[in-house]
């Protein structure tokens, strides 16, 4: 079976760029049963689909490579486009849009638009090869050919949600260079010196953490495993084995203490079950806080600044994303087409792009899907 366009994946980038084609005839492969099960599962159901703060100082790649997609189809541009189909996402949290009541608002509007072309499920493509001119694309049921192949199958984050290294499998055996993977926007698991977090499970404060110069701000959640939340999963994206510093007191001044005849466990602006294991940790007696030596302070003081080395992290079966991935400059920045094989794109994840936390990602498969169509589009 022969198409003009074969897409691998039908995930976030795979429907908008099926959506943004609708006078080509496109087929597209998903492994899974069902499209899009990632944005079903995503923003805890609702799908956080892009930010008013929006840049490429948001994404970990090269900006330079990413700039122009997101010039081109930016958050205004994606809005305007959901708005004309009917879908008026609601912000949230300051600058993050979500949908108003369910993923699956989105996920309709994919799926109306790219239903005019042929969809395939439950096929998964093993490999891609090319000869005389043509792919030839082989699953585990059939065999198709086509003159132009998309890869939009994402990362390895999700196995359960369909993920697979088809793309990288596929971008290898065309030439390209996979800048090295790992699991990002995802948990910290802890050493044995942070094993009470593990007796903290459950419970959240609002922390800010430095990381390789980005401040992640937001809520940590202490888990079974070590610790994870929004602020964690976006310092993840930026960590690379090693240490990581956590303010505990983002909101609160020592100064304002000074001299108080409070017990220092009700002063503290966390919740006492933390406060209460961290002074237990560094072996720091719940007293009025006026009662503390100079070098329990110190001791004290660490609170606003806690550095240590997490174990690892959740892996790649908890990651929202992947980092690492096909390298960006071997492919075309305006059009996302291969430099290496002409007619192979790639878009979405599979890149070396990842966003931070906050529906950086979505913008991403959106805007490498946008630059895909108007280049397939002014092609023909
Ligand atoms: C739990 C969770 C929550 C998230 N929340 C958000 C959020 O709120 N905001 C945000 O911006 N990002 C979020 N993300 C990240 C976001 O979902 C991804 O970055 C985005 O979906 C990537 O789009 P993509 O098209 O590149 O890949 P995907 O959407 O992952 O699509 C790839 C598709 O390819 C299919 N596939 C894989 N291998 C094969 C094969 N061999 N043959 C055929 N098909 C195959 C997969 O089944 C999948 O459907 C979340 C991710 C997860 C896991």
């Amino acid at each position: 079976m022969n198409y003009p366009i074969i897409i691998i994946g039908g995930g976030a980038s795979a429907l908008m760029l099926a959506s943004l084609l609708p006078n080509q005839t496109v087929l597209v492969i998903e492994n899974n049963a069902k499209l899009g099960a990632k944005i079903l599962v995503s923003g805890g159901g609702k799908c956080n689909i892009t930010n008013t703060k929006m840049g490429t100082e948001y994404y970990l790649g090269d900006k330079d490579f990413i700039a122009p997609s997101l010039k081109a189809f930016n958050e205004k541009s994606l809005l305007k486009w959901l708005e004309r189909q009917g879908l008026e996402p609601t912000l949230r949290k300051e600058t993050q849009y979500f949908c108003q009541d369910s993923s699956k608002e989105l996920l309709n509007i994919l799926t109306k638009e790219s239903k005019k072309q042929t969809i395939i499920l439950n096929e998964k493509v093993i490999s891609v090869d090319k000869v005389e001119g043509l792919f030839h694309i082989k699953t585990t049921k059939n065999s198709y050919t086509s003159k132009s192949v998309v890869i939009a199958s994402g990362g390895l984050s999700f196995p359960a949600l369909g993920a697979s290294s088809i793309g990288y499998d596929i971008a290898t055996h065309f030439g390209h260079s996979i800048a090295k993977t790992a699991p990002a926007l995802v948990g910290f698991t802890v050493q044995k010196e942070q094993f009470f977090f593990k007796e903290l499970s459950g419970v959240s404060t609002q922390v800010s953490i430095d990381i390789q110069g980005h401040i992640c701000s937001g809520a940590l959640l202490f888990a079974h495993k070590g610790m994870s939340g929004p602020a964690v999963l976006d310092a993840s994206l930026y960590w690379e084995k090693g240490k990581i510093s956590i303010n505990f007191l983002p909101h609160f001044s020592w100064k304002s203490v000074q001299g108080s005849k409070k017990q220092i466990s009700s002063l503290l602006s966390m919740p006492k079950r933390v406060s209460k294991a961290f002074l237990l940790q560094m072996g720091l007696e719940d007293k009025p806080y006026h009662t503390f030596t100079p070098v329990e302070l110190e001791k004290l003081h660490t609170l606003s600044h806690y550095s240590f080395a997490p174990a690892g992290t959740f892996g790649y079966s908890k990651a929202e994303v992947t980092k690492g991935g096909v390298c960006s400059d071997e492919v075309d920045n305006r059009s996302m087409m291969s430099k290496k094989e002409e007619g192979l794109y790639f878009l979405g994840e599979v890149l070396d792009v990842t966003g931070r936390l906050g529906g950086y990602n979505f913008q991403w498969a959106f805007s490498s899907a946008y630059s895909c169509a108007k280049y397939i589009k002014g092609k023909i």
